[in-house]
């Protein structure tokens, strides 16, 4: 049952041949066998789930069905940590918009997923709880930030999952970890009780096993609302209809910047099939240029962390989450509260967003970044005049060891370098499963020494297009997923 996606346990509980009860006990038998191994959730409430399956409308969009949640999400009543141990015992105290959305439209959040602190980093490994496994290879990462929902769904540990991409914590773990994931256009998800990280740049998306369980996990939590000001008021399509649809007539565009050197052998021809197999369906491919990528990883580094200085000013130790004991005076209460509760990626960005914020380096880095934004804005947007939508990797290597990268940051920076820019220009990505590398070639270092370890590391498609067009991405892969095998293999556990 739990290896079901939403779509196949839809019909199964429409026709009460399960109940919700059932589903949920199914999936708690496998999580227990599972996490053992995986380690994907932070804290999982049964009890309260099992209450909400006795009532669950299973005739709802998404009734009965239940989803994982990354720990960055307020769901009322449940622990919200950020894994930080700077709200080690924060609780919830109300649904974000994305889980009202979720159980209005029937769906169960049961429990909360495994990240990087404060959604920062690309592998779960900078979580102060725990390591989180990929599912494919137990010694290496998930991806990150939204590594546990990517591994929980990879692994039947939930049927779909909800994430948050900042810069690629969405796409990317769904890449590394063979699922499919969604960034939403900016806007088009509201953000109201999701914990900030950089709010220019945050978007909620799901992370699911088939491209139509992104869609109908998109139809139930996009859409205006009034708590979020920057959410746009445009109406929500079904994004199921455009399912099934061939694609004649789709202009898809190869960027040249992005067939970079450093991407994997087996990652490059992967996405060389996948393009040969789209254009087989029916697209036509273009190259396009987008001449400012060099720059995105350093302008969405300033910006990222500029926002987050400012977003984590609001952990003081007086109002939320940890406080340090026993201190002298106000100003070693807030050092020693901060110091004891956040991490060293969570120190080492505050830093440098204040630095780049601070007068005298506000001209030279922070205002610099921004116009670096708009230039690369107006790269999408006239690649978009010729074409319907861009194609890359998602990640331009497999993933990779566990401890491999945590030791130089800025190598783990480069994990984003074909996501974040989406990020900058505010429109909407997918990641979907394209195909494996044989591990021996997996990581970096120890990868051409030829001895196989006998796994097989999956690799994503990226797909990005226009802002508020996730109908016409969503069409596309699921043309793609559903000419190729990829989206049903299963890791061996
Ligand atoms: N890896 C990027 C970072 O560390 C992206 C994170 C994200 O999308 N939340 O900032």
């Amino acid at each position: 049952m739990p290896a079901l996606n939403i779509a196949e346990l839809q019909p199964l509980l429409r026709r009460r041949e399960v109940s919700p009860r059932e589903v949920l006990d199914l999936l708690r038998a496998r999580i227990e066998e599972l996490e053992p191994k995986i380690d994907a959730y932070l804290s999982i409430d049964f009890e309260a789930a099992a209450k909400e399956a006795e009532k669950a409308d299973v005739d709802l969009p998404l009734g009965g069905v239940p989803i994982a949640i990354k720990d960055i999400i307020n769901v009322a009543g449940q622990p919200c940590t950020c894994a930080s141990k700077i709200l080690r015992n924060y609780r919830a105290p109300y649904d974000a918009t994305v889980i009202r959305k979720l159980r209005v439209a029937g769906a169960i959040p049961f429990g909360k997923t495994n990240m990087d602190e404060f959604a920062m980093g690309s592998s779960t490994e900078n979580s102060s709880v725990k390591l989180t496994h990929n599912p494919w290879d137990l010694s290496r990462v998930p991806g990150g930030s939204s590594g546990g929902s990517a591994a929980a769904v990879a692994a039947d540990g939930a049927f779909g999952g909800l994430g948050t991409d900042t810069g690629g914590s969405i796409r990317q773990p769904a890449a590394l970890s063979g699922v499919v994931g969604v960034k939403p256009s900016y806007g088009r998800v509201s953000r109201f009780g999701v914990v900030a990280f950089a709010s220019s740049l945050d978007q909620v998306g799901p992370l699911t096993k088939t491209v139509r369980d992104s869609a109908l996990i998109m139809n139930a939590i996009a859409g205006h609302d009034p708590y979020d000001s920057t959410s746009l008021n445009e109406p929500v399509p079904d994004y199921t209809a455009a399912l099934g649809r061939d694609l004649k007539g789709i202009r898809l565009g190869l960027p040249k910047e992005y067939m970079i050197e450093g991407i994997d052998p087996q990652v490059k021809a992967a996405i060389d099939d996948a393009v040969k197999q789209l254009q087989s369906l029916g697209a036509e491919i273009v190259d396009v240029s987008l001449p400012h990528t060099d720059f995105a990883i350093a302008a969405y580094y300033i910006i990222a962390t500029a926002e987050a200085s400012a977003n984590l000013a609001r952990f003081d130790g007086v109002r939320y989450g940890h406080r340090a004991e026993n201190p002298k005076d106000l100003l070693d209460h807030y050092g020693r509260t901060r110091e004891e509760g956040f991490g060293a990626e969570v120190k080492r960005r505050i830093i440098l967003g204040t630095y780049v914020l601070s007068s005298g380096y506000y001209d030279a880095y922070y205002l610099r970044a921004q116009k670096v934004r708009q230039l690369i804005r107006q790269d999408f947007a006239q690649a978009f005049e010729k074409v319907d939508a861009l194609v890359s990797p998602t990640s331009p290597v497999p993933a990779f060891k566990l401890g491999e990268r945590t030791a130089d940051p800025l190598q783990m920076y480069l994990a984003d370098i074909f996501t974040n820019a989406a990020n900058l220009a505010g429109i909407c990505g997918i990641s979907l499963p394209c195909g494996f590398v044989k591990s021996g070639s997996g990581g970096d270092t120890d990868s051409s020494r030829g001895e196989s370890d006998g796994h097989r590391l999956p690799i994503g498609l990226q797909l990005l297009g226009k802002a508020l067009e996730e109908g016409r991405i969503l069409q596309i892969a699921h043309a793609y997923e559903q000419s190729t095998d990829w989206h049903k293999a299963r890791p061996k556990l």
